[in-house]
């Protein structure tokens, strides 16, 4: 996916209107990022969530991007959301569901080629430990229902079921 991530240049830091929402945060990585940044500013809330600040006065791109890099300043501190993405968790019918998200022009590729889905399934077997290790299940369960309102505008590929059981 690195040579899709470069052409793309970042597109899902960059939240322009249809294309991504600002990553949610859990209290645990608020502090995570304010240990390593030393900044209290970056957040705020919405709909009840902790979110990710953009950089304001008309930028819309996420507070931390560095813009001449375009590479992420945070990035072994940066949220589940990031650390996840294009992959993301999602409740369908009382389960949780490994899903893609479309906007990503790497995911995209997932629609029509079942090998590049098969290799998304295997990136989501593994990473289904690496969540249920490091986040609560309370945490997985506000990461799984976040945005829910909004996805009639983000379109998502199911891929395969979470083993984590909440
Ligand atoms: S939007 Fe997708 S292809 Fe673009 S940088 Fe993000 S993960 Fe990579
Ligand atoms: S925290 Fe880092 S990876 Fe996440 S959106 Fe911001 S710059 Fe991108």
């Amino acid at each position: 996916m690195a040579g899709e991530c470069a052409a793309c240049g970042g597109k899902c830091c960059r939240w322009a209107k249809g294309f991504w929402n600002p990553s949610m945060l859990t209290k645990k990585e608020i502090e995570a990022i304010r240990k390593l940044t030393g900044r209290d500013d970056f957040y705020t809330r919405d709909q009840g969530h902790f979110v990710m600040k953009n950089k304001g006065r008309g930028n819309i791109n996420c507070i931390f991007l560095d813009e001449s890099s375009r590479m992420c300043p945070i990035y072994e501190s940066r949220p589940l959301e990031c650390e996840l993405f294009p992959l993301d968790i999602k409740m369908d019918g009382g389960k949780l569901v490994w899903s893609l998200c479309l906007k990503c022009p790497a995911a995209e590729k997932a629609v029509k080629d079942a090998g590049i889905r098969e290799d998304f399934e295997r990136m989501a077997k593994e990473l289904d430990a690496v969540v249920a290790k490091k986040y609560p299940k309370e945490s997985i369960m506000e990461f799984a229902t976040f945005f829910d309102h909004e996805s009639e505008e983000i379109k998502y590929l199911k891929i395969c079921e979470s083993k984590i059981r909440l």
